[in-house]
């Protein structure tokens, strides 16, 4: 890492993100429904008696994230954010909190044969979908109110449900401290980022982005987002290039696990495959597309996580949060998925399969110090650093994470320099006990908006 340090106060001026998609009016009145470029959209947005369908919920959240750009670089540069912007956020908010509701979820509607077991069927022959849309609304409503009323009024708003988030940030602003860090590594769902059941509609909100991008650009010589969800989305699962709203050149996105990212400049990089694993991965890859293509089975695409062909790996959703799915039909897909992969990787030496309950995880190996393991983000670490000369052997770094999983982040970065901070987003005695083991001074936080509020208004 060079040793100029540059003055800290406001963040750089932002370069306007040129590849925005253009709004325009749509067919079912929202002008950011259409995008300039976007991929044609599986499905109507809309059942014939005008029900809004799971597929234009997605389209809905797409334009969402559009406007949000839009509307982040405005605030990043000091601009007047554009009231009809603010007005569409507003009506996509009216639009979600005006859909059916039966037993706390809000009803979408899904191709009829597609549905979920405990579904109905309308007047169209269609079935039902109930979602949980707390993350999808709670956002809207948060950046509504930074929006029209300020930073001080969202904290304010925050505070309202977590009574903690003064003395908390307090605590942690404190920890954080004046550092410039030569490296800022997080992860994002959980962490800077508030967990959503669907990761396609998981749009970053933009006091969010403003907060994150604030920080980067005060505190951090070079900011990494690490993520295990797939950079871009090469089909319906959506990817971290979709889901962040944030403008190129403040952090480095780094998806599935960190096999590949997109650097400051823009340019994409990834980590190696082997050629006749990244074969057999793509050989993988048709025979799931296939499966779901088959009567009734269309829905694993859709719950969840669905189906998210990553870099080295892919994921599979069999069930969701709200528990769409019966067990057994849960459990079906999981042994057929096992069978295939059987028959596919005999020796299995070349894939491996995490069930995680909800998401089918099935991961190319790499050969590891004492053989063959999966990808983890310590490897990421190591990669993305000697990739990118990210030269975390000066530090300070900071480190921040909120499962298991990000563990191997911060033991890499420990490894690669002592002079490593990290905040944990967790209340979880046991992985607290695990970060301590790592790092004694270790932080923690009980939840990402008080992560990302400590971040980007008092740090
Ligand atoms: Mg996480």
């Amino acid at each position: 890492m060079h040793c100029n340090l540059p003055e800290k106060g406001q963040p750089d001026t932002i370069e306007p993100d040129v590849k925005i998609p253009v709004a325009r009016p749509g067919p079912f009145g929202y002008g950011v429904l259409a995008r300039e470029g976007a991929a044609p959209m599986q499905g109507e947005a809309r059942t014939r008696d005008g029900v809004l369908t799971l597929s234009g919920f997605y389209l809905l959240m797409e334009g969402v994230a559009a406007v949000r750009r839009r509307l982040t670089l405005a605030v990043l540069n000091g601009g007047e954010p554009s009231r009809a912007d603010i007005r569409t956020l507003e009506t996509a908010l009216e639009e979600l909190e005006r859909l059916p509701q039966q037993e706390g979820r809000f009803q979408v509607a899904v191709k009829s044969g597609a549905g979920p077991d405990k579904s109905g069927t309308d007047r169209a022959g269609t079935d039902w979908l109930g979602l949980d849309l707390e993350y999808e609304i709670g956002e809207l409503a948060k950046d509504l109110t930074y929006l029209r009323d300020g930073e001080d009024a969202l904290v304010g708003y925050m505070a309202a449900s977590l009574p903690e988030l003064a003395s908390e940030v307090e605590t942690l602003a404190e920890y954080v401290g004046e550092e410039y860090y030569a490296c800022f590594f997080t992860d994002r769902d959980g962490t800077v980022n508030n967990y959503c059941g669907h990761y396609r509609s998981s749009i970053q909100s933009i006091y969010n982005a403003v907060f994150l991008t604030r920080f980067s650009a005060t505190h951090c010589k070079r900011a990494v987002m690490l993520t295990s969800a797939p950079l871009a989305s090469a089909n319906n699962g959506g990817g971290l290039t979709d889901v962040n709203v944030m403008p190129m050149g403040r952090y480095i996105l780094a998806g599935s696990k960190g096999r590949e990212f997109v650097d400051l400049n823009g340019r994409r990089g990834a980590y190696p495959v082997e050629p006749d694993k990244e074969a057999l991965l793509m050989l993988l890859n048709s025979r799931l597309q296939k499966i779901l293509r088959e009567p009734g089975m269309e829905i694993f695409g859709m719950i969840g996580s669905g189906l998210q062909f990553k870099f080295g790996q892919t994921t599979l959703a069999r069930q969701d949060v709200n528990k769409s799915i019966s067990p057994d039909r849960s459990r079906a897909l999981l042994s057929r998925v096992s069978d295939l992969l059987r028959h596919l990787d005999p020796a299995g030496t070349m894939l491996r399969i995490e069930d995680t309950g909800l998401d089918i995880e099935i991961i190319l190996t790499v050969q590891g110090e004492s053989g063959l393991k999966d990808f983890d983000k310590g490897d990421a670490v190591t990669f993305l650093d000697s990739m990118l000369n990210l030269d975390m052997a000066t530090g300070p770094n900071l480190v921040c994470g909120d499962t298991c999983s990000d563990l191997p982040m911060l033991a890499a970065a420990i490894k690669r320099c002592r002079q490593t901070k990290s905040i944990f987003v967790t209340t979880d005695p046991d992985l607290r006990e695990k970060v301590r083991k790592l790092l004694p001074g270790a932080a923690f936080a009980s939840s990402p908006d008080v992560l990302v509020t400590c971040l980007g208004v008092y740090a």
